[in-house]
């Protein structure tokens, strides 16, 4: 037996079962690579789902979580660190956000986007609205934002008052954005429906009509954000300027950290001393860590490597010309191949076997989003390695 399938024989009588039997011991990475327990190397082409903005082991974030845990790990939120206020400075300076405008830290995306809905609660409006496919998060508050059955349906009654609308339709959102709606939350792009990009045009339509009803418009960026796309916020390339702005996943590189950006004065100031708090939230490692991480992303020119290596890994796959590729979806590098059969559970366990991580958002689409530092060098051998797992898949399932 190899030590990982011993390993995971323990887990499953010690972890809760909620992730089923987990694919792999993972034991050391190194840039866009990781080692499994048995020696084996993979290609990482799922970044820990769009997290490891860095990779992994990356000298900068090693640097700066080691320094920080020489210095001070944790505080309480009864007193503030240089990290903290320096991370959410820059935070604010990288969205572009008005004078007036704040940061409130959380540990993780859900818990961000439950900040958020207090925010949308000050309004005074009971409503929210989220979009059809959303994913916001398991919390009880942001699960009834999300719009899966399967994850909703066993936790009702959730929190009342969520409407769920098709994206891309400016009609709809017209007719359910009412004067009882407190926000309207939305993903640039939504990561766990299978990277589906909301058009620039959608966007701004979803400004117009939210600012002319007094609704909020929360852009959760917590899969989008922090150069994954190749912009810093990928709300950005749609010029639109959001009431709230919530983030995670990339902003720590892999330390948890979640944060709610509020715009301007008048958001920022709805939520008022002793309304919301937080034990952990904005801790200096976790700071210093983000820190390191938007730096990082700045000195290596990460955006535009993004941007230049996304568009190069679109256009080879769609290159390839194989039967099963019907197109390739996303923006740098949030990526989904979207296939023509649903074989996409096969070709990533046959990925597997082969080296290669990648996701089945959906049953016809594969996500991948790398660390942001992944070479054209490494995705050419994902890419020369597909059609064979394409064609091995096929078979298998019989299409
Ligand atoms: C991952 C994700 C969340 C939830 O983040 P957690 O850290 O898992 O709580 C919320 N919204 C979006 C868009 C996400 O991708």
């Amino acid at each position: 037996m190899s030590v990982g399938s011993e390993l995971l024989d323990r887990y499953e009588h010690a972890v809760l079962g909620v992730f089923g039997r987990p694919a792999l011991v993972l034991d050391h990475g190194e840039g866009a690579w990781v080692w499994d327990v048995d020696g084996r190397r993979y290609l990482d082409l799922l970044g820990g789902i769009a997290v490891n903005a860095l990779g992994h082991n990356h000298p900068a974030l090693v640097a700066a979580v080691s320094k920080q845990a020489g210095e001070l790990v944790h505080i309480s939120n009864f007193f503030t660190s240089r990290a903290q206020i320096a991370l959410a400075e820059r935070l604010l300076t990288l969205a572009d956000a008005p004078a007036g405008s704040a940061v409130f830290f959380a540990n993780s995306g859900a818990e961000a986007n439950e900040a958020a809905i207090k925010l949308a609660r000050r309004t005074g409006r009971p409503g929210l609205v989220a979009l059809e496919g959303a994913f916001h998060g398991r919390t009880t508050g942001a699960l009834a934002l999300t719009h899966k059955v399967a994850y909703r349906e066993p936790f009702e009654p959730l929190l009342p008052g969520v409407t769920h609308v098709p994206p891309g339709d400016l009609d709809a959102l017209d007719a359910a954005i009412t004067e009882e709606t407190g926000a309207l939350f939305l993903e640039p792009i939504l990561g766990e429906a299978g990277v589906v990009p909301l058009e620039a045009a959608y966007l701004r339509g979803a400004r117009e009509i939210t600012a002319s009803r007094g609704a909020l418009l929360i852009v959760d960026e917590i899969q989008t954000g922090v150069g994954r796309t190749g912009a810093w916020f990928d709300h950005q390339r749609a010029g639109i300027v959001p009431d709230a702005m919530t983030l995670a996943k990339g902003l720590g590189g892999g330390v948890p950290i979640g944060a709610l950006v509020a715009f301007g004065s008048a958001v920022a100031t709805s939520l008022t001393p002793g309304q919301h708090g937080t034990t952990f939230g904005g801790n200096p490692l976790a700071a210093a860590t983000a820190l390191a991480v938007l730096d990082t992303i700045e000195n290596e020119g990460l955006l535009a490597h993004a941007t230049a290596v996304g568009e190069y890994l679109a256009r080879r796959v769609e290159g390839l010309g194989h039967p099963l590729v019907a197109g390739v979806r996303g923006r740098g590098l949030l990526r989904a191949i979207v296939l023509t059969e649903p074989v996409a559970p096969a070709v990533a366990a046959l990925a597997r076997e082969a080296g290669f991580l990648v996701n089945p958002v959906a049953p016809d689409a594969l996500r991948l989003a790398p660390p942001l530092v992944v070479t054209t060098a490494d995705l050419d051998l994902f890419v020369d390695a597909l059609p064979a797992l394409l064609d091995a898949a096929a078979e298998s399932e019989g299409h």
